[in-house]
């Protein structure tokens, strides 16, 4: 099926910063301390919302988790500049309903005027997940067949990408008219750190059960030196490592974990100048790794 790539012309993409700095400084009050922190960010991952609220999956009411997530960022002062979810938004299928109670969950982050920015996962639905959310949604995609979102922030420009390939298959693929709309973007905001989020995580094995093309992925990454991390879930587990100085952000699930010993919860994401600094937020603030920090410098 041919991809049509809509011009990303340099009017649209000033359009896109001037407003994603906007939103945050139109909540602020100004002469006092500001409200909203234009550098801040919740990344929240795997929230696999059921049409059913009551509906539980490995002991975990998945409802009641985002709904604990959504009440800290909520909270948290001063508030983030925006959410973003990498994937694996639906419990498995991508319904209707999953997604009615999802944007249900959400409501309360809207009304606050925080935008919340939806990536694809395996066991998301692309065009339910569309009819769900309304025609300005759709609209918002960069690709006509793939959900792609650019977000202009003061310090750094988040790149949202669409990794399902069909629902409920494990892995994902991102595609070579992606991949070329990715490093077309990329390029034309080159003066500003970029991190990049998707579902699926690096997967170089035989079979993969994440992303199929890792290598095309990281060959418009590696070589582009503004591209300092690459931001996603999957797995329902937390971790952090690198590549080639490139930082690779695995985010813990909102809903459940495989391991009991893992967390779930979220990650308050602070961006600098040079870096970014990960709290890990579990749902259990017993875990031995609730409030964790991990300091991220960017690669030169
Ligand atoms: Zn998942």
């Amino acid at each position: 099926m041919p991809i049509l790539l809509p011009p990303l012309s340099r009017r649209r993409f000033l359009t896109s910063v001037v407003a994603g700095a906007a939103t945050c400084l139109a909540r602020s009050t100004v002469g006092k301390e500001p409200l909203c922190d234009a550098n801040r960010f919740a990344l929240l991952s795997d929230t696999h919302i059921a049409g059913d609220r009551t509906k539980t999956a490995r002991g975990i009411n998945m409802h009641d988790n985002l709904k604990t997530v959504v009440g800290e960022v909520l909270a948290a002062q001063p508030a983030p500049a925006g959410v973003l979810v990498a994937g694996d938004l639906a419990f498995n299928e991508g319904t209707g309903e999953d997604y009615a109670t999802l944007l249900g969950l959400l409501q309360p982050l809207r009304e606050r005027g925080l935008p919340v920015h939806l990536a694809m996962g395996n066991h998301d639905h692309r065009e339910r997940f569309w009819q769900a959310l309304g025609e300005a949604e759709r609209k918002s995609s960069r690709l006509e067949q793939k959900h792609v979102l650019m977000v202009s922030a003061p310090l750094v420009n988040w790149f949202v990408l669409d990794s399902l390939d069909r629902t409920d298959k494990v892995s994902g693929t991102l595609g070579d008219e992606q991949l070329k709309w990715l490093a077309d973007a990329l390029d034309r905001a080159a003066d500003k750190p970029a991190l990049v989020m998707l579902h699926h995580y690096p997967d170089a094995g035989s079979i993969p059960t994440g992303l199929v093309d890792t290598e095309p992925l990281f060959k418009v990454l590696l070589p582009r030196p503004h591209v300092k991390a690459l931001i996603f879930g999957h797995s329902h587990v937390w971790k952090v490592d690198q590549r080639e100085g490139l930082h690779l952000v695995n985010l813990p699930p909102v809903a459940y974990v495989f391991a009991p010993s893992n967390p779930n919860g979220w990650v308050d994401a602070r961006v600098a100048a040079d870096g970014m600094t990960l709290e890990l937020r579990c749902l259990d603030q017993q875990h031995a790794q609730h409030g964790q920090r991990v300091q991220l410098k960017w690669r030169a």
